[in-house]
């Protein structure tokens, strides 16, 4: 029988999916999964495309059933179960061949996997897979990382199998070691802060103009026909008209509001931090996601503090497209704090990340696709040197008109006691960046005042103390 041109361990949503989107393309994928009946389960519900499927019961089996050099793509929980399975196949494999761990891994561990592998192989490649269950089954965006000779040796694999923007498929090799897990968890970070921004507005909607779920589905329905068209967006509009089956009340409102998370978005407020990069909107995004869960904590202080009621604020075209205006400049910020943090990444590890790339390659297949994309890409052809997305001509432009309309919106929620973390910590971030003179000239005095820091003085160079006055 003729072997398989690639495995697959662990058949759960995503590994399912992706293997039989192989098999679609015309690839033969040889598969296994730790519980059996699983396995069995798959290949009975796999159809036509199971000609193209090699179940296996062990993974002494799916070594033997695939062509040397042996790619195997790991499709489980991100953590100590890639560790062991990678500690179960190496044994079973060559120094060529390649282990493919595809799950949302901490770009650190797959630093740490590629390093432990190095020399007695197999070789490795962390990839980042994002579209959830539909894009891992028709096309998800693929942003790999590690040794570009085993990227090669998947590429028309892993090209297949991606979405397509037109005739380029989404998938890319971004650079050495971790880099294809770092762009994805930065990719889930403004993922967090886009759809964070879209709850703000639904709250400033419903809590401060007192609409019902069905009337704001066909708000976000039109702007996603303009300049904020994106898939987050529409799915957006068609969770807003959903009604629950059982009571027949719009589905949003019988849907607890906490909201969980796996690790990646707070990752990527931790790297952000570590490298000494703002990326305040998509922090205020997974502070938002913690205090979402803190529902008890909530009502009391509801019962303590009370919250404004709805102002009888009329709705009118003028007062949405402030809205949607708003919600573009802080999109445009949260952005430019996310690739900001990649090109740090990028400096600080040597990868080079091609953001351009990045940005195309997000056009289709994940969950932060859209037509914006587009536009950083263009952005960044046009000033691959470029310090920030805010300084390009582009982006520059859209903020020139689009940041009143943000500081309107931020303002009037804080007077009406709505909270839009996401929204005005990215307007902060801009009213921060425009201001040439802020404010740490008082926090270096501080620092040398107490702590005998010194200071950088605008006229002279060098470390300064001042003659402090202490009052004792
Ligand atoms: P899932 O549905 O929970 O499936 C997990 C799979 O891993 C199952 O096949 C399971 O096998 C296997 N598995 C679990 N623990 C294992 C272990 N210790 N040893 C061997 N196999 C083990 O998970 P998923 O949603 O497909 O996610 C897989 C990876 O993709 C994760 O890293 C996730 O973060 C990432 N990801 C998920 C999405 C998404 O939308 N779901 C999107 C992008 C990336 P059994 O059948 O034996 O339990």
């Amino acid at each position: 029988m003729k072997k398989a041109d690639i495995g697959l361990i662990g058949l759960g949503v995503m590994g399912a999916n992706l293997a039989l989107n192989i098999a679609e393309k015309g690839f033969r994928v040889a598969v296994f999964n730790r519980t059996l009946a699983r396995t069995q389960e798959f290949v009975a519900e796999a159809g036509p495309l199971a000609s193209n499927i090699v179940a296996c019961e062990t993974l002494e089996a799916l070594a033997g059933a695939i062509e040397r050099p042996r790619p195997v793509i790991l499709m489980v929980p991100a953590g100590r179960a890639v560790d062991e399975q990678i500690a179960a196949l190496r044994p079973l494999l060559d120094r060529d061949d390649i282990i493919i761990d595809a799950g949302n891994a901490n770009f650190r561990d797959t630093r740490r996997r590629m390093e432990t592998l190095m020399g007695d192989g197999p070789r490795f490649l962390g990839i980042g897979v994002s579209g959830g269950e539909e894009g891992a089954r028709h096309g998800p965006s693929i942003m790999i990382g590690g040794a570009q000779d085993a990227y090669r040796t998947v590429e028309p694999i892993l090209n297949a199998i991606a979405a397509r923007y037109g005739d380029e498929a989404c998938a890319a090799w971004l650079g050495p070691d971790g880099a294809g897990h770092f762009v994805k968890t930065i990719h889930n970070g403004i993922e967090y802060a886009d759809m964070q921004m879209i709850a703000e507005v639904y709250g400033v909607l419903r809590d401060g103009h007192g609409l019902a779920a069905g009337d704001i589905a066909p708000i976000f329905a039109k702007w996603n026909e303009g300049r904020l068209n994106s898939y987050l967006i529409e799915i957006t509009a068609e969770v807003l008209a959903a009604r629950d089956t059982s009571t027949g009340k719009p589905l949003v409102d019988v849907i607890l509001d906490s909201a969980g998370q796996k690790g990646t978005g707070r990752w990527s407020a931790i790297e952000a931090q570590t490298l000494g990069i703002p990326a305040t909107a998509i922090e205020a995004a997974v502070a938002a996601r913690s205090l979402s869960a803190i529902k008890h904590e909530r009502e009391i202080g509801e019962a303590r503090f009370g919250v404004p009621a709805p102002a009888a604020d009329p709705v009118d075209e003028q007062r949405l497209a402030i809205l949607e205006q708003a919600l573009l400049a802080g999109k445009v910020v949260a952005y430019a704090q996310g690739f900001a943090v990649m090109a740090g990444a990028s400096r600080e590890f040597g990868w080079n990340l091609p953001l351009g790339t990045i940005a195309r390659i997000w056009r289709a297949g994940c969950i932060i696709r859209s037509q914006f994309l587009g536009e950083i890409a263009a952005a960044y052809d046009a000033a691959p040197e470029t310090e920030d997305l805010l300084l390009t001509p582009a982006f520059a432009a859209l903020m020139e008109t689009t940041h009143p309309h943000l500081r309107e919106v931020v303002a009037q929620s804080a007077r009406a006691g709505i909270a839009v973390p996401a929204l005005s910590s990215a307007l902060a971030h801009f009213d921060t960046f425009r201001r040439a003179r802020g404010t740490a000239n008082l926090i270096q005095a501080q620092r040398d005042y107490f702590g005998a820091h010194g200071f950088e003085r605008i006229d002279r160079a060098g470390t300064h103390h001042g003659e402090w006055v202490r009052d004792v």
